[in-house]
């Protein structure tokens, strides 16, 4: 998928997160909510950094799309973060929400990826089990606008606060469901 299409992933499947922890009662609020979505959607492409790196022996969709990558730059994120604040600087959010939301971002863009027809290893090298959908190619053009339009329209349902009506998750869903389903036709209608 492209960083457009991730975005617009990561911002839909953390929305629905957390109005399912509000749903069944696990309350986040809504600023927690926000940085949450945005910053999840906003860092969804971070392990597309592979491709940059290649040079330097970084296979695409390689370590970066692991587990292990998620816990390492949470681990980090976390560490970094507490120290800074254990010297007296005041953070905006806590260090446990900003490694929470790098993980998600992860682990979201692994998922996300997983719908193309390139495998991918989110255990290797424990597990060599590798998933891939086969829905569509990652350059597909429906996928990625797709995405994100229903991306961006929750960031903006969240922000206005509309996002209590019940009805908005089950749109996403259907949404996200209409997109991949399209997209699936298109692929094979393209001729790919
Ligand atoms: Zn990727």
């Amino acid at each position: 998928m492209e960083s457009s299409g991730h975005f617009g992933f990561s911002a839909t499947v953390t929305y629905v997160m957390v109005w399912l922890a509000n749903y069944f009662g696990i309350s986040i609020s809504w600023r927690d909510g926000a940085v949450l979505i945005l910053g999840s959607a906003f860092l969804a492409s971070l392990p597309d950094i592979d491709i940059r790196l290649r040079r330097i022996g970084f296979r695409h969709r390689g370590f970066t799309h692991t587990i292990w990558f998620a816990l390492l730059l949470g681990a980090l994120t976390y560490l970094s973060l507490s120290y800074l604040s254990r010297e007296g600087i005041e953070l905006p959010i806590t260090p446990i929400l900003a490694a929470l939301t790098v993980m998600v971002a992860i682990i979201t863009h692994i998922a996300a990826d997983a719908l193309n027809h390139q495998r991918v290893r989110p255990l290797t090298p424990l597990s060599d089990v590798g998933i891939a959908l086969h829905l569509f190619r990652s350059s597909n053009r429906a996928a990625n606008s797709g995405f994100f339009l229903i991306g961006l329209s929750l960031v903006v349902i969240y922000f206005y606060g509309l996002g209590r009506a019940d009805i908005v998750v089950e749109a996403a869903l259907a949404g996200v469901a209409a997109v991949a389903g399209l997209a699936a036709v298109t692929d094979r209608v393209g001729g790919h």
